[in-house]
């Protein structure tokens, strides 16, 4: 059988095993409950501490960073549930690279316990991949992590109307001065976004720099304000 079918067969499997048997945390084996992560593991990941709002890195007092006063990204607002940092580096890899898309859910729920109240915001956008990544991965990460926010919040999902035109290489592994060029035009908006407070969500946030060339794409179709609200941040710019 095809691998493609053999993962989804896979996957049914693993997920009607989950529901009728007890977990065992997928950090330390422990027995879990229902839940993926153990309570003394979920307690010791490392949660992001308030930072600048606009980027979400360390700041103090809370107010803008030094970069995002020198040189203001598109974006608004930025929030991230976790620190980019192991063990939860593992958990985001597992689920990307090898598809165990049960941690989606878990993502949205640690994303969603972090705020009193779910943003406000009139569209929930997931970051696309470019079609050959998509085909190659078979699922945009994002748009999973996306999913059970739009449900739980009510703010309605808009997937497919903004693509990535190509894929880049990742930021990180490019000096500074290549990131923007490398970055730019990478994405296209096909919907009006006139007046929308546009809510993009992300599996992990490196450098900012493509978030923020989408965010500079969603400001051009017309996207009043743009936050990020991401899964892990890496903890200083350079990193990850
Ligand atoms: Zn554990
Ligand atoms: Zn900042």
């Amino acid at each position: 059988m095809p691998a493609t079918m053999a993962r989804g067969w896979q996957d049914r499997l693993a997920g009607m095993l989950r529901a009728a048997l007890p977990q065992i945390c997928a950090l330390c084996a422990a027995p879990a409950g229902t839940a993926l992560v153990c309570a003394a593991c979920d307690r010791a990941l490392q949660r992001l501490p308030p930072g600048c709002p606009q980027c979400a890195l360390p700041s103090t007092h809370g107010g803008l960073c030094g970069q995002c006063l020198s040189a203001p990204p598109a974006f608004d607002r930025s929030q991230s549930a976790f620190v980019y940092a192991f063990p939860l580096d593992r958990l985001v890899q597992a689920f990307k690279y090898h598809g165990t898309l049960a941690w989606a859910g878990w993502f949205a729920q640690a994303m969603l316990a972090q705020r009193a109240r779910p943003p406000a915001a009139d569209v929930l956008i997931p970051v696309p991949l470019a079609r050959d990544r998509q085909r190659e991965r078979g699922f945009n990460q994002a748009l999973e992590i996306a999913r059970p926010l739009a449900r739980r919040t009510g703010i309605p999902l808009l997937a497919g109307a903004v693509i990535r035109v190509r894929e880049t290489p990742p930021q990180a592994s490019l000096p500074w001065a290549e990131r923007a060029t490398n970055i730019h035009g990478a994405f296209a908006c096909a919907a009006d976004l006139t007046g929308l407070r546009a809510l993009v969500v992300d599996d992990v946030m490196t450098t900012g720099a493509s978030l923020d060339e989408f965010a500079r794409t969603l400001k051009r179709a017309g996207a009043a304000s743009v936050e990020n609200w991401v899964v892990a941040r890496t903890p200083t710019p350079g990193g990850g």
